[in-house]
């Protein structure tokens, strides 16, 4: 087994950056294309198990409706549609059916954005509920966002802690964001804004390479400041209320974005 340490050896080294499930990391053998079987071009499938309890042909109804879900979010999350329109306006359009792929991924994680095709990564069997697809699309359109307009380069360690601190900023760490993802709790909110998004951009990091925690903090240290003032595109920290998110995008014309 290939010790995935190993990053300067191993050429097709997966780039993933996770959403990961709060409580779990995944486990050194198990990580980038390990946790989304389906990038493998390997399409699950039921065990003999499964057909015995009656559950075959469960995946094919949980696509549905985790594709029902991702369109649902497009129509209706403001801050999904404000990242749609600044990415169109910065030459990346966004189409629901080639950028998007619902899947059945490892239970360490919720959702990934694989740069090698550009796509977001919805975890159909992890992410079961329409505020849990919006959480992930909105994190992962911030890497998306990043790797088209920021050229970011995910085998860069600082790179990906920058763009783990701006998805954390901009979406997690928002009140908003916190309670969509089922994640608000008295604890969270009175974490400081910018202990949260350390936090939360630390296990992203971890989750996405194998790289101790200190190794972890250490790139997130050395980039923050830079990283989490850079509030594009949504232009500030949405938090507290939904008007802010209603704002953000009502304002996107105003830089640029929109139609
Ligand atoms: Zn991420």
């Amino acid at each position: 087994m290939t010790s995935v340490n190993d990053s300067s050896t191993s050429a097709k080294e997966p780039e993933f950056s996770q959403s990961t499930q709060s409580n779990s990391s995944p486990s050194n053998d198990n990580w980038g294309y390990d946790l989304y079987p389906e990038r493998k071009g390997a399409k699950y499938k039921p065990t003999w198990t499964r057909r015995i309890m009656g559950l075959e042909g469960r995946e094919e109804l949980d696509k549905i409706k985790c594709e029902r879900n991702v369109y649902s979010c497009i129509v209706k999350h403001p801050v999904i549609k404000l990242m749609m329109a600044s990415l169109k306006s910065n030459g990346c359009p966004f189409d629901i059916r080639r950028h998007i792929s619902c899947e059945v991924c490892d239970h360490a994680v919720t959702g990934g954005y694989d740069p090698l095709t550009n796509q977001i990564v919805v975890c159909q069997n992890t992410a079961p509920t329409e505020n849990q697809v919006g959480g992930v699309m909105s994190h992962e359109m911030i890497h998306m966002f990043d790797w088209c307009v920021n050229d970011l380069d995910f085998k860069n360690l600082d790179h990906l802690a920058c763009t783990e601190i701006r998805a954390a900023n901009l979406t997690h760490c928002s009140f908003m964001s916190a309670w969509f993802e089922g994640s608000a709790s008295p604890f969270n909110i009175r974490q400081t804004h910018g202990e949260c998004v350390k936090i939360k951009a630390m296990t992203s990091v971890m989750a996405a390479r194998n790289v101790t925690k200190e190794e972890a903090t250490a790139a997130i240290d050395r980039v923050f400041p830079k990283c989490y003032a850079d509030l594009e595109p949504i232009g500030r920290r949405i938090r507290r209320n939904s008007e802010d998110m209603e704002r953000a995008y009502a304002e996107g014309p105003m830089y640029g974005y929109g139609t």
